[in-house]
């Protein structure tokens, strides 16, 4: 069913709390945690609990559940106290998404270059 968790989804272990993350905001439907590898001084990333594989599937089934996620993206740029940030939302592995529960990346911290690559 839509939103359930899956087995074999890394981010919904992270989510029960089976794989350790470093969680820095946590809301009744969202988890933000730094991101194992990081590509900027703050580089969390934001995820629903409910799992869905991207943004526009969460965004066609759970519309407000979308906007919990670029809410809490801005409220991850208050915290760390960043003023400039990058929201990143990769769909497909062509576009570098490796992991199929949709989050958001927050990047902030350094000089962000346009286009990205
Ligand atoms: P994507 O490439 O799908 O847009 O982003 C997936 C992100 O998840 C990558 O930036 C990667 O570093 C991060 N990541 C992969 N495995 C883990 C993990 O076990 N813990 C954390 N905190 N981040 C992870």
């Amino acid at each position: 069913m839509a939103g359930e968790p899956q087995a074999d989804c890394l981010f919904c272990k992270i989510v029960a709390g089976e794989v350790p993350a470093t969680v820095v905001r946590q809301t009744e439907t969202t988890v933000a945690f730094r991101d194992i590898n990081p590509q900027a001084p703050t580089h969390v990333l934001v995820i629903p609990k409910a799992h869905y594989p991207n943004a526009a599937a969460l965004a066609a089934a759970e519309p407000r559940l979308a906007a919990d996620l670029l809410r809490e993206a801005g409220e991850v740029a208050a915290q760390e106290k960043v003023d400039a940030y990058r929201t990143v939302l990769n769909t497909g592995s062509g576009a570098g998404q490796t992991v199929f529960h949709v989050h958001a990346h927050v990047l902030a911290g350094r000089g962000l270059e346009w286009p990205p690559g």
